[in-house]
């Protein structure tokens, strides 16, 4: 699998039978849209590929109840930030269910855990990684000349990418403009908590270096989100916890290319969110989760409606090949399971994965008439098997 910190592809390597997954969650303010589901999706077949080792996979994904975002819009409908995230969260996880994703195993909300942020913003300011300034604290970037290693991005490009992403590269307290906000004071109207800099919160950055080795310990075996987070988001999270001592922090970093509506980003600025919710009510769940494994998790893609038919149209082959209750030769199955398997196993190519379960389905199509050899695999159980890899179950004869 891809590591951007490598820029190749590197063989995934367990250290022993558990594997520390950790992925960016979100911030639960509005409904998740296809951009979220693809992210969620492909760390979705890294645990089940990694479970089907036998590997037991321990995966987080945070939820950032507190940031500027999520305030703001708690601010905007006049209700409590934890009221508008608790909802927020159940829909979610109920259009993650309905394309079939897994549950995590720890989903940690940062406001629980703000003593440790604290903890954690002092030592990096009592080894001089950080500095206080009318109680909003820094990380000071020029004492880690590794600052841009993981994005390998230059410092102009850094602070144009900082503005257009919620930072403010302008902000007068700050000693180099591409400093990061470790924790700042609160709003009036904002909630807030104890800290030696006085009563405030934290920076967004620090909320998941703090939930990813709390949960998971040092290192972090894979960290991942989609690839809009590799600055200044996970390039701070490098800084700040090499820094304070952790390092290696990350075995393995992995980033999602992002989905795009009519050649943009989508994006809540530009009104052009697809959400999953909408999906699943037009679609079968099992047919958007084709449609997502139809992509290469690098690669950006389009989404429009002939997506959704073309991935339809291949749930309806699937499931007709396997109605037929059509055998292969155990040879014949395993061989498809071989090429499967080496698809998935080459940085998660889930297109060519699903060329092969194409191939299986034709191959059932046309021996449904063939006598049935003594060591005869079912089809439905070989699709099925499959499928399962990349979290489809299909019910057969269902269409
Ligand atoms: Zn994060």
């Amino acid at each position: 699998m891809f590591d951007t910190a490598r820029q190749a592809i590197v063989p995934f390597e367990p250290r022993g039978d558990r594997v520390g997954l950790y992925v960016c969650g979100i911030t639960p303010y509005d409904a998740a849209h296809l951009g979220h589901a693809f992210t969620y999706h492909v760390f979705d077949v890294v645990t089940r590929r990694l479970q089907r080792d036998g590997l037991v996979v321990h995966s987080v994904r945070n939820i950032t109840d507190v940031d500027d975002d999520m305030l703001r819009v708690a601010r905007e409908r006049g209700v409590d930030y934890r009221t508008l995230a608790g909802e927020q969260v159940l829909r979610f996880e109920s259009d993650m269910a309905a394309v079939g994703l897994l549950p995590v195993t720890s989903a940690p909300r940062a406001s629980a855990h703000v003593p440790e942020m604290v903890r954690w913003v002092s030592r990096l300011q009592g080894e001089g990684f950080a500095y206080e300034r009318d109680g909003w604290v820094y990380f000071d970037t020029r004492m880690f000349p590794d600052y841009g290693r993981l994005s390998r991005l230059d410092d102009a490009t850094m602070i144009d990418l900082s503005r257009e992403r919620g930072g403010d590269p302008a902000d007068p307290r700050k000693r180099n403009p591409l400093d990061f906000v470790l924790w700042q004071r609160s709003t009036p109207d904002e909630p807030v908590w104890q800290s030696p800099w006085g009563p405030g919160r934290p920076g967004w950055h620090i909320e998941c270096s703090v939930l990813a080795t709390g949960e998971l310990g040092i290192p972090v075996d894979i960290h991942g989100g989609g690839d809009d987070l590799i600055y200044p988001h996970h390039e701070s999270e490098i800084a700040q916890a090499e820094a304070a001592g952790v390092a290696p922090y990350v075995r393995h970093w992995v980033h999602v290319a992002m989905v795009r509506e009519q050649g943009e980003k989508m994006s809540k600025s530009l009104g052009n969110l697809v959400f999953v919710g909408d999906l699943v009510r037009r679609a079968s769940g099992e047919a958007v989760r084709i449609m997502l494994a139809m992509h290469h998790f690098r690669a950006s893609w389009d989404y429009d409606e002939d997506e959704l038919h073309a991935a339809e149209a291949r749930r309806l082959r699937y499931v007709s090949a396997m109605a037929g209750g059509g055998v292969l030769g155990a040879a014949e199955a395993r061989e498809y399971e071989r090429q499967f398997l080496e698809r998935i196993d080459d940085d998660l190519d889930t297109p060519g994965a699903l060329r092969v379960l194409d191939l299986a389905a034709a191959a059932l199509a046309r021996e449904r008439a063939r006598d049935v050899a003594s060591d005869a695999v079912r089809g439905e159980d070989l699709m099925q098997r499959l499928l399962a890899t990349i979290g489809v179950r299909l019910r057969s004869g269902v269409a």
